[in-house]
C-alpha cells in the first residue's frame, strides 16, 4: 500500500468541564443509555455525576458497574444482558480502560453474532454497525477512548485477546483532565507508564506513518515532562492536561501504528499472574528497549534528541542509552517493581514462561518490533525482566 489510513472518533470533545456536554450528546445519539463502570467510579461519585448530566437531557438510562478488574468475557457478558433487558441503544463508559474496553464490546456484541472470542486476532470481522458509544476516560492511560481496540481476557483460555476493527471507534471521546485528578498515584504511575509505551511503541513500530509519527512524539514529550510530577502531586491541574493530552495523542498513535514488543509480552503477565496492565507494561519497556535498539537506533534517537535536549551533542548511540537511562530512572521514580519484587513465585513462572512467549508471539505485536524476537528470545527477556533492576546514576531535575 502506497498511502496512510488513519482511524480516529468522529468527534472528540477535549478540555476542562467537557464531561458536562454527555447529557446533550447522549440525548442526539439514541433513546436509552447503559451506563458502564465500576464500583471504584460509583464510590468517588463519577457515576452519579453522570447520571445528573444525563438527567438534565431527560435522557433514560440504565447502569452496570461490575467491572471489578481488568475486564473479562465474564464482564461483556453480564453487561449485554443488562443491555438487552434494558433495551438500551447507546452506551456510555465512564472509567479507565477497563469500563472502556468493556463497553466496547458491548458495543459490538449488541448487533454482532456469537461470543466475543470468535472476533479474537480478527479470527472474525464485526459486520455490523455497533451501538454509538461515548468514552469517558478517567486514567491518563490507555488511550482507548480514541483506540479501535479493546482488551478482554479470555477466561477458558486464559489470554488476554487484543481484538482491533475500526467498529470499535467510540462515537464520542469526552477528555476532561479533572477526572483524572482522583486517581492515587500507584494507578497514575502504572497508567502513565502504559501511555508512555503506547507512544514509544508506535514511533518505533514498523507500522509507523507520519502522522501517527507525530502524534507520538508530541505524546512522548507530553508524559516525559508531566508522569513525575502527576505522580509526585496528583491535585496539580496542568500535569494531569499534559497527562490526559499525551494519553490521548499517544492512543491515537498506537491505535494506527500498532504497539510491538512490549505489549506483546505485557498481555501474557497480565492473564497469567494478573499484574495491571501499565505496570507489566513497565516491567518490560527498559529491557525490551535494549533488546530492540540496535534495530532502532535511528528512531529512539530521534526520541532521545526530542525529549532530552542534553543529547542533541552525543552520538546516536550515546543518545540511546541516555533515553533508555531515563526511562529506567522513571521506572525507579515511580517505584515499578520487578516480577520477582511483584511476589510472582518462580516456580510458577518457570512453568508458563514457555506459553507466556508463544501466547505474546500469537499475537502479532511482537512481529511490529524493529528486532523481532524468536520463542527463546521472549523467554530470556521474560527472565531478565524477572529480576530486572531498575537502578541508574542518572540525576534527573524535578
Ligand atoms: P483500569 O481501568 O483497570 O483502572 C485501574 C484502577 O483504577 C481501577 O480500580 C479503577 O477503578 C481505578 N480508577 C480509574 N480511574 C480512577 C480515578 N480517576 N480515580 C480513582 N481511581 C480510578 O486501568 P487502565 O489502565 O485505565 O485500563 C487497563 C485496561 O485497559 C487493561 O485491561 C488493558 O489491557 C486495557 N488497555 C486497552 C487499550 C485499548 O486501546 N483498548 C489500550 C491499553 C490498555
Amino acid at each position: 500500500m502506497t498511502f496512510h489510513q488513519l482511524f480516529i472518533p468522529n468527534e472528540i470533545l477535549y478540555g476542562k468541564d467537557s464531561f458536562a456536554e454527555i447529557g446533550k450528546q447522549a440525548k442526539a445519539l439514541g433513546k436509552k443509555v447503559l451506563i458502564i463502570s465500576d464500583p471504584i467510579m460509583e464510590k468517588i461519585g463519577n457515576v452519579s455525576i453522570c447520571e445528573k448530566h444525563l438527567q438534565n437531557h431527560d435522557v433514560p438510562y440504565a447502569k452496570y458497574t461490575g467491572i471489578d478488574s481488568e475486564p473479562t468475557d465474564i464482564h461483556v457478558e453480564d453487561a449485554l444482558s443488562v443491555c438487552r433487558e434494558e433495551k438500551c441503544d447507546v452506551i456510555v463508559a465512564v472509567g479507565g480502560g477497563s469500563c472502556i474496553d468493556t463497553a466496547k464490546a458491548v458495543a459490538v456484541m449488541m448487533t454482532n453474532e456469537g461470543h466475543i472470542r470468535d472476533y479474537s486476532g480478527g479470527k472474525k470481522k464485526f459486520n455490523e454497525k455497533p451501538l454509538p458509544l461515548i468514552a469517558v476516560p478517567t486514567t491518563a492511560g490507555t488511550g482507548s477512548e480514541v483506540t479501535k481496540v479493546t482488551v478482554i481476557i479470555d477466561t477458558k483460555n486464559d489470554v488476554k485477546m487484543m481484538i482491533s476493527q475500526p467498529q470499535l471507534l467510540p462515537a464520542i471521546a469526552i477528555v476532561d483532565p479533572a477526572l483524572t485528578i482522583s486517581c492515587p498515584p500507584n494507578v497514575t504511575a502504572a497508567t502513565g507508564v502504559d501511555a508512555l509505551c503506547h507512544a514509544i511503541e508506535a514511533f518505533i513500530s514498523r507500522r509507523a506513518q507520519p502522522v501517527t509519527d507525530t502524534l507520538a512524539l508530541k505524546a512522548i514529550e507530553l508524559i516525559v515532562g508531566n508522569l513525575r510530577n502527576a505522580y509526585a502531586n496528583g491535585e496539580d491541574v496542568e500535569v494531569r492536561e499534559g497527562m490526559a493530552l499525551g494519553s490521548m495523542l499517544a492512543g491515537m498513535a498506537f491505535s494506527n501504528a500498532s504497539v510491538t514488543l512490549v505489549h506483546g509480552m505485557s498481555r501474557p503477565i497480565g492473564a497469567m499472574f494478573h499484574v495491571p496492565h501499565g505496570i507489566s507494561n513497565a516491567m518490560l519497556l527498559p529491557a525490551v528497549l535494549e533488546f530492540s535498539k540496535e534495530e532502532a537506533i535511528d528512531r529512539l534517537s530521534t526520541v532521545a534528541r526530542h525529549v532530552l535536549p542534553e543529547t542533541k551533542e552525543l552520538s546516536e548511540h550515546e543518545a540511546v542509552e541516555e533515553l533508555i537511562n531515563e526511562i529506567k530512572q522513571l521506572c525507579n521514580d515511580l517505584h515499578i517493581p520487578n516480577l520477582k519484587t511483584w511476589g510472582i513465585d518462580k516456580e510458577k513462572f518457570d512453568l508458563v514462561v514457555s506459553k507466556m512467549a508463544t501466547d505474546a508471539l500469537a499475537s502479532g505485536s511482537p512481529g511490529n518490533n524493529p528486532k523481532v524476537p524468536a520463542h527463546e528470545e521472549i523467554i530470556d527477556l521474560y527472565y531478565n525482566c524477572y529480576e530486572y533492576d531498575f537502578s541508574t546514576n542518572r540525576k534527573v531535575a524535578k
